[in-house]
């Protein structure tokens, strides 16, 4: 199965999805938030999906690894060095030797599926492209790098618009769209990423949607607000400068033609009337993921909501065979999919 992930939101339910099905998940990870920092080619959604999948994440922060010292920044600081963007001094080992083995030759979903494995992680993660794509944000204050409207800025400027430069010639990643492809793939999960700094840049490539729209399993997406307001980050007071009231019915709307199902948390159960409307099935769920046990439940739901799916769909064109509903049914013990 394939879950859809940006950075800190996505990869605690990515968590929980490796918990329940381990070496059938594969992550496919956002790459418009990469960028050269120091020399060093960061690329802060896998890292964060890496960390917390491999269990070395910061538990408080929730980027960076627990552990993390700070000396390097403290030396840094002291020659007059950049000091708006944090590299702790483990995490800096991942960000000197990603930039070593790519200046060798080495593609990004090499370099990450090798150190997926290194860290002794279940779940295969990739990045979406092994080509460059930069997210910009055209704010009140000019246009910016991605990380420096969300780190340097703090997302303290008004976004009007946002552009994923160079992903109109990325190609997917071909093992991505091979998986997208196979008749027997039994889910997509789009993770409670921000649907339009994270997810969209996946979105963005040429032949995603198309990818995502006739693949053989159902898609479903897990919605980042819970009451109108995101957990973390600025994805609600995006929304709003772009113009869209902070709620189910916006995120439903940006996902329609596109999934089969959206989880709302139980607080927005009064929306699922709205979701509805845009031609999509919906779960209610608590869908606050405070620590392992909330992320493994989440995902169980999202499963499950998956199968229910993908049953559904089974009943209603009995005609087109679906692999997970016939292994399921027969072994009646959960998905084996790949
Ligand atoms: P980033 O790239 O590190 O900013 O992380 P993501 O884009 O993956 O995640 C940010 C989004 O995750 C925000 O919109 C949050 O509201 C959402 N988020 C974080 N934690 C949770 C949670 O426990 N439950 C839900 N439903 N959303 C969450």
């Amino acid at each position: 199965m394939l879950a859809v992930c940006g950075g800190v939101g996505g990869a605690k339910l990515a968590f929980g999805l490796q918990e329940e099905v381990g070496a059938a998940l594969t992550v496919m990870v956002n790459t418009g938030d990469d960028f050269t920092h120091l020399g060093l080619a960061i690329s802060p959604d896998i890292d964060t999906v890496l960390y917390t999948l491999g269990g070395l994440a910061d538990p408080v922060r929730g980027w960076g690894r627990a552990g993390e010292t700070w000396q390097f920044m403290t030396a840094l600081r002291q020659l007059g060095g950049e000091d708006w963007f944090q590299l702790g001094d483990l995490d800096l080992a991942m960000h000197v030797e990603r930039t070593r083995r790519l200046a060798g030759g080495e593609r990004l979903s090499a370099v990450t599926a090798d150190t997926a494995r290194r860290l002794a992680l279940a779940a295969r993660v990739l990045p979406m492209s092994d080509e460059p794509v930069r997210t910009t944000v055209e704010t009140s204050q000019g246009r910016l790098a991605f990380q420096h409207y969300f780190v340097r800025e703090r997302c303290m400027p008004s976004v009007l618009g946002l552009r994923f430069e160079g992903a109109e010639r990325a190609r997917i990643l071909p093992e991505l769209a091979d998986l997208l492809a196979d008749d027997a793939l039994c889910a997509v999960i789009i993770c409670p990423s921000n649907p339009y700094l994270s997810i969209d840049p996946i979105l963005a490539l040429p032949g995603m949607r198309e990818a995502l729209a006739r693949c053989a399993a159902p898609v479903v997406a897990v919605s980042p607000l819970i009451g109108g307001q995101a957990v973390k980050g600025p994805t609600a007071k995006i929304m709003g400068e772009l113009g869209l009231a902070a709620g189910s019915a916006a995120i439903a709307r940006h996902y329609a033609g596109l999934v089969d199902g959206l989880v709302v948390d139980t607080a927005d159960a009064a929306d699922a009337d709205r979701v509805l409307a845009f031609g999509l099935s919906c779960m209610v769920a608590p869908t606050l993921m405070k620590g392992p046990q909330e992320r493994v439940a989440l995902a169980r739901q999202c499963l499950a909501f998956a199968h229910e799916l993908d049953a559904k769909r089974r009943a209603e064109r009995p005609e087109e065979t679906q692999p997970w509903s016939r292994s399921w049914t027969e072994q009646d013990s959960g998905p084996s999919c790949p």
